[in-house]
């Protein structure tokens, strides 16, 4: 987004009279340079992925929020999820290759064999280490950037914020990093590494999603971000041979809302759903909340509307973090309805 912003502001800049044109390129230029030094670009939070067209393809949001969450140093999903983007476009056959025609880089994220040697990990434990299987590589891309992270952590003085210098030295390896005390500058390597940085930082934000961005009247979304495995979809994962409601890929601890006014019916343990909510609504509907890590209301109670009613988890059958949701014609298992156009014409934006 920097890049292209500075070519807008220079392009404006042509319609100058003669006279100014010199000088207000020189401006500009100064001022979206100053702007864009590594250290001055927010460093996007942890949180949800935007999912869908235009954002993260669904089939990697869970691998991508799972790798972040296993990191202990606050690693944004969106960081991990742009550096895909930018390394491979989300293809897991991406093979990059030499001027001779030599193999460089592998896979979804595009690991040397060299350092995947030294940092390839088998992610999903099928007892192959695989650089082309999204499930080995997206986990070994964000243990990678956890480390450094942790020593970028350690150098405060270097030009930078730490997930800068991680993302240098993804990219040229720390040992640069240590020799330029920070983000190498545009100089080094043709500035390779300092727009990969750039680039990073700035598709990042778009990759994640709003933090509350569906509320509506007196009803709302669950939690904020678009869903992930949609209703119906067949797997043999569930016992029912299908997907009973809607997945919300979020992080653990992400905090839920009841989608619109009503009585909890149900609110604890519930078996494979893991502590689960479940409120009637005054249509004769249910909505189910499941797979959280804490519940904060109780049977019996009267919500007016979008209430927070615990926090998004990984509990009972769950493979990530995330929330499903279910609404359901009775509060039991087996009556659901479509969940999105049910919220729709309670005029939620979803
Ligand atoms: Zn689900």
């Amino acid at each position: 987004m920097s890049v292209k912003r500075g070519m807008a502001l220079v392009a404006a800049g042509l319609v100058m009279t003669p006279v100014a044109f010199g000088f207000g390129i020189v401006m500009l230029v100064a001022a979206v340079e100053d702007e864009d030094e590594p250290g001055n670009i927010p460093v996007p939070v942890a949180g949800s992925l935007r999912i869908g067209k235009g954002g993260v393809p669904a089939q990697y949001a869970q691998l991508i929020m799972d790798a972040a969450a296993a990191c202990d140093q606050g690693l944004p999903p969106s960081i991990l999820a742009a550096q895909i983007k930018q390394e491979s476009g989300f293809n897991p056959t991406a093979q990059s290759k030499d001027a001779n025609g030599n193999p460089i880089a592998s896979g979804i994220s595009q690991f040397i064999p060299g350092t995947w040697a030294t940092e390839g990990i088998d992610g999903n434990k099928d007892g192959n280490k695989d650089v082309w299987d999204p499930e080995d590589a997206i986990p070994s891309q964000g243990s990678m950037m956890c480390k450094l992270l942790k020593t970028a952590k350690k150098h405060p003085g270097y030009r930078g914020s730490p997930v800068e210098l991680a993302l240098a030295g993804y990219n040229a390896g720390w040992g640069r990093v240590d020799e330029y005390r920070g983000v190498p500058p545009a100089r080094f390597a043709q500035g390779q590494t300092y727009n990969y940085v750039k680039i990073i930082m700035a598709t990042s934000a778009s990759l994640a999603a709003p933090a509350d961005d569906a509320a509506s009247g007196d009803w709302a979304a669950p939690v904020g971000g678009p869903a992930s495995t949609p209703y119906r979809q067949p797997g043999s994962s569930w016992s029912s041979g299908y997907h009973t409601g809607i997945d919300f890929v979020v992080p653990v601890g992400t905090s839920v809302r009841a989608v619109g006014p009503g009585t909890v019916v149900t609110a604890g343990p519930g078996g494979a759903y893991g502590n689960q909510v479940v409120i009637r609504h005054k249509d004769g509907k249910y909505s189910q909340y499941a797979h959280l890590s804490s519940v904060a209301v109780r049977a019996g109670q009267n919500l007016q509307g979008p209430t927070r009613i615990g926090l998004s988890g990984n509990t009972g059958n769950s493979t990530g973090p995330h929330l499903h949701f279910e609404i359901r014609n009775s509060p039991a298992y087996g009556s659901d309805i479509s969940p999105i156009p049910y919220l729709r014409r309670q005029g939620v934006r979803i």
